[in-house]
């Protein structure tokens, strides 16, 4: 059983489901030439994905293109089915920094054929965590800076009022297909910039009154 952090009130949740939207920033969907979705584009990643704060990445073998792609992640901390907007943020925990690891290559020829992204999306290693900050400690998540750097060098730099859906917006549309439950962790999507990574690679992500996230590539 994996266990995130939330930080200061020293509290274990056990990992629940990792649901992660997909093409929620328009530069990063002009950068990979998708089509901007009518409705939410949502995957999951298992909980034997994730990778803790100064861990180390193994990219599969059967890839030769894993990119990075920086993202806030929410910590349900309240359950809730169909939660409207104006109460999501109460159902929010904590936020945190992740990395949703992409192997871009397996993900391209899953949806030429029409597949599921999961194989190219959820292997282990595929979704370094930060500990959680509480909430309360985050004025407005919806207006965080998102910084990036490999190596020392920016490569992904943005905002989350850049998002197409907000927050609040999220955790209401994604609780309409799935109950939210304590230990869940939601994935928000990522700015352009994303990027092949190479064996050495030192990655820092870093969200503005959240924290940072490190993780090396082997
Ligand atoms: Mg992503």
């Amino acid at each position: 059983m994996h266990h995130v952090t939330l930080a200061e009130k020293n509290q274990l949740y056990p990992v629940g489901k990792i649901v992660c939207l997909g093409r929620n920033y328009l530069d990063h969907i002009r950068e990979l030439g998708n089509k901007i979705p009518d409705r939410a584009v949502i995957f999951c990643k298992p909980s034997s994905s994730l990778l803790g704060n100064g861990g180390t990445v193994i990219i599969p073998a059967y890839s030769n293109d894993c990119h990075h792609e920086l993202e806030l992640a929410l910590l349900i901390g309240v359950k809730g089915k169909q939660i409207k907007e104006e109460e999501a943020l109460n159902h929010v925990a904590g936020y945190g920094v992740a990395l949703d690891l992409t192997l871009r290559d397996l993900q391209a020829e899953l949806k030429g054929k029409g597949l599921p992204w999961e194989l190219a999306k959820g292997f282990d290693t595929s979704c370094p965590l930060s500990d959680f900050v509480p909430a309360e400690k985050v004025s407005d998540p919806n207006n965080l800076q998102l910084t990036l750097k490999v190596n020392g060098e920016v490569r992904q730099q943005g905002n989350t009022n850049m998002m197409m859906r907000s927050v609040e917006q999220i955790v209401s549309e994604i609780s309409d297909f799935y109950t939210l439950e304590p230990g869940d962790i939601l994935l928000t999507g990522t700015p352009a910039g994303v990027s092949r990574m190479t064996s050495g690679d030192h990655l820092v992500g870093a969200i503005e009154q959240v924290g940072t996230l490190e993780v090396t590539v082997a």
